[in-house]
């Protein structure tokens, strides 16, 4: 397994790879891996073939925090998830700097966004604004760098693959987006870098995220007619909150293509949420 931190190194690589007719997978990460990643690492193995290879980034996109957000803290292990990505089989693990990436940035000499206008407005992208023009200009950047035919994605972040496919087609990317399930712990919850925040005690009360989402499930499927969005959330919030740490920041019932949000939910729609347990902000989606 090739380490390489250079952009230049990264993407002579790549086109070397083009010209010898390797097929490239993609899986772009901010590292601390966990089992949810690897099973996009070996889903990218499974997209490209033997002869394939599998590159994954790992770099903490400072473009994609917004000012009070987590980015000096989010957890960082790079000896460890060398470890798994030579443990999964990857054949080259990306490593950019900001410096490489983001040129000028500090002096606010850097210019270039790559914005998607539609997709990205509600949920994360309402209560995060800047967020969605941070992950879509560096999921470019990156493209571009390594050069994929194919790039999975995990759909524990629904709607940031829903935004890529959409950048993906609306800017001509030559390659294919491959949406990978949500892995999960024993009692539901997510995996995700940021449950290493979690408190022993808010660690039992984060599985109210899935706890949420099994039950609009179960009441939608049972009912006999369209539920009201409006009643569900209420009865759903209440639910959260009853853990002491857990505070809702949105729920929001959605049509799975366009994302927008439907006043009455029925199966086939999609739920997204967003929830505060403690400091830590954990969000979660499930269809209906
Ligand atoms: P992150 O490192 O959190 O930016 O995530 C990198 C990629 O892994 C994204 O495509 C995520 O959607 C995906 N991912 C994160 N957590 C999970 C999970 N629990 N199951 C599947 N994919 C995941």
């Amino acid at each position: 397994m090739r380490v390489i931190q250079s952009l230049q190194a990264m993407q002579r690589q790549a086109l070397k790879w083009r010209a010898e007719r390797r097929t490239i997978g993609f899986v772009p990460t901010m590292g601390y891996l966990h089992e949810g990643h690897l099973s996009l690492v070996r889903r990218a193995r499974r997209a490209v073939g033997p002869n394939g290879v599998v590159v994954v980034s790992i770099y903490v996109n400072p473009t994609q925090f917004g000012p009070q957000e987590d980015l000096a803290r989010y957890p960082r292990d790079l000896p460890r998830d060398l470890q798994l990505c030579r443990g999964a089989g990857v054949d080259v693990v990306f490593t950019p700097s900001d410096e490489a990436m983001y040129p000028g940035r500090a002096t606010g000499d850097y210019s270039t966004y790559v914005v998607e206008e539609q997709l990205s407005r509600g949920m994360e992208g309402a209560s995060r604004p800047t967020h969605f023009r941070g992950v879509t200009t560096v999921v470019a950047k990156l493209f571009l760098l390594v050069q994929p035919h194919v790039a999975v994605f995990g759909e524990k972040d629904y709607q940031q693959a829903a935004i890529i496919r959409r950048m993906t087609r609306d800017l001509n990317f030559p390659l294919r987006i491959v949406v990978a399930p949500t892995c999960r712990e024993a009692d539901g919850l997510a995996m995700s870098s940021r449950n290493k925040y979690l408190t022993p005690e808010q660690r039992q009360q984060a599985v109210c995220l899935y706890r949420a989402l099994c039950h609009a499930r179960e009441i939608v499927r049972q009912a006999p007619h369209p539920v009201d969005a409006h009643q569900l959330r209420i009865k759903l919030r209440q639910e959260i909150e009853a853990r002491p740490e857990a505070r809702v920041d949105y729920i929001e019932f959605f049509d799975p293509d366009t994302l927008r949000p439907q006043a009455r939910v029925m199966p086939g729609h999609r739920m997204a949420l967003a929830v505060w347990v403690g400091t830590t902000r954990l969000i979660d989606n499930a269809a209906l």
